[in-house]
């Protein structure tokens, strides 16, 4: 087995709301922000040379992002502070719990704005 790791990613767009509570900045009253959230996860090629098809990797991202697509954050994750934090790491849980057998997550990355990003990296098993 060589040393090689195929590492396959998606990205995707959500709208959302949020507040935080303990917080003198910018982000302490109820706003929204487009939050562009990617997916990387990684695993063996199968049979066609795929560690997992796009279409379906793009399928369960969009599945768990519905959760907080045009929401108000603070209610889906049950927080006063709605961090971009607390919400990479439930995107992280939600997408680990679908994953088929085989692919592993390794990385969520959330951008709340274009220039700041939080990312959840999922240590190896
Ligand atoms: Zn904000």
């Amino acid at each position: 087995m060589g040393a090689q790791t195929l590492r396959v990613g998606t990205r995707a767009c959500i709208s959302a709301a949020h507040y935080i509570k303990n917080y003198a900045g910018k982000c302490a009253g109820l706003h929204g922000h487009n939050y562009v959230v990617e997916a990387i996860v990684e695993g063996r090629p199968d049979e066609r040379g795929m560690v997992v098809d796009f279409v379906e990797l793009k399928r369960l991202l969009a599945e768990v992002l519905s959760a907080y697509d045009h929401k108000v954050l603070n209610d889906v994750l049950g927080t006063q502070n709605a961090t971009a934090e607390a919400l990479a790491l439930d995107i992280a849980r939600r997408l680990r719990e679908r994953l088929p057998e085989g692919l592993r997550l390794r990385l969520v990355r959330v951008y709340e704005t274009q220039d700041t990003w939080v990312e959840v990296q999922e240590s190896p098993e």
